[in-house]
């Protein structure tokens, strides 16, 4: 038997209506809709046919014309998913990407075999990273630096709502910082991990998709792309603890380079490291004492 719906229910709004009318990929679709509706994705089948009052429908159809026009997902719902950890998004941060939690399993690899670890996040953005991290490692002491103020406060919100509060190696730090610049001197890090603005300022595709609106600050040097990386490479022999490892994220063609980089300043084990994608998305090394 074939379902009919009630003479009062205006079929135009119902959730599998607006899923049909959409001119957005399924999952974003769907995506707005369950934050709008405050549903889980399951419950956009099980309630498919149930209709739904004109505020919500107006309120997914000003989200929806807004994502046409542009502005990517995680920023219209304010919520991204990084490490199975549902992070806070604002235009002020670099929305987290699946390919940065390779350096999250990396960094973890790294500090395996350390208690207590002291871990360094520069660029932190969102706190993707750091708040990963720390999730992890409970007992890892994390610090993590952004000279972004509006970052900063969206990490730290992160951080707070995200950790557990009696964690063993303490609450994240959170400094304003150019990199190392504001860091006090005496302190020393066992990993220091960065995802740093790394696309070349002439770039095209800093004028295409999500990259339009998320902070220019977080995606490039304004130069060839390499100036924070060779900035974070200089700065760490000074921050690592004997045997600290540095990790970066960076370009699908920057490798080679960075790898370069790490061995002018005296590096040792220096590698890459590929994503999903096999492309060499990461590269670290050892500082021997
Ligand atoms: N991964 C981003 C992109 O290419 C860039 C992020 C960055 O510069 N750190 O879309």
């Amino acid at each position: 038997m074939t379902s009919k719906a009630p003479a009062d229910r205006d079929s135009a709004a119902t959730p599998a209506a607006l899923l049909r009318a959409s001119p957005l990929p399924p999952l974003e679709a769907r995506v707005l809709l369950t934050h709008v509706l405050g549903w889980r994705q399951t419950q956009l089948i099980t309630r498919a046919d149930e209709a739904l009052d004109s505020a919500s429908v107006q309120c997914y159809l000003a989200l929806q014309a807004r994502r046409v026009a542009g502005e990517p997902v995680a920023q219209l719902v304010g919520i991204r998913e990084f490490f199975g950890l549902e992070l806070e998004v604002t235009p002020h941060v670099l929305i987290p990407r699946p390919e940065t939690e390779l350096l999250v399993e990396t960094a973890l690899i790294a500090m395996e075999n350390l208690a207590r670890p002291r871990v360094l996040d520069l660029g932190t953005g969102t706190g993707a990273i750091a708040v990963a991290i720390a999730s992890m490692r409970p007992d890892a002491q994390v610090s993590a630096l952004d000279r972004s103020a509006e970052a900063l406060a969206v990490a730290a919100r992160n951080a707070a709502r995200l950790l557990d509060r009696k964690r063993p190696g303490g609450a994240v730090t959170f400094a304003q910082s150019d990199w190392y610049d504001s860091l006090d001197a005496s302190l020393r890090f066992d990993v220091i991990v960065s995802n740093p603005p790394y696309i070349a300022s002439g770039d095209p595709h800093l004028s295409q998709g999500d990259l339009r609106y998320e902070p220019r600050g977080a995606l490039t040097d304004e130069a060839d792309g390499l100036g924070a990386i060779r900035a974070i490479v200089a700065g760490a022999p000074r921050r690592l603890a004997a045997n600290g490892v540095l990790w970066m994220e960076h370009g699908y063609d920057q490798a080679e380079a960075v790898r370069a980089l790490l061995v002018a300043q005296g590096f040792t084990q220096v590698q890459s490291e590929r994503d999903l994608a096999g492309i060499e998305r990461i590269s670290g090394g050892r500082l021997a004492d």
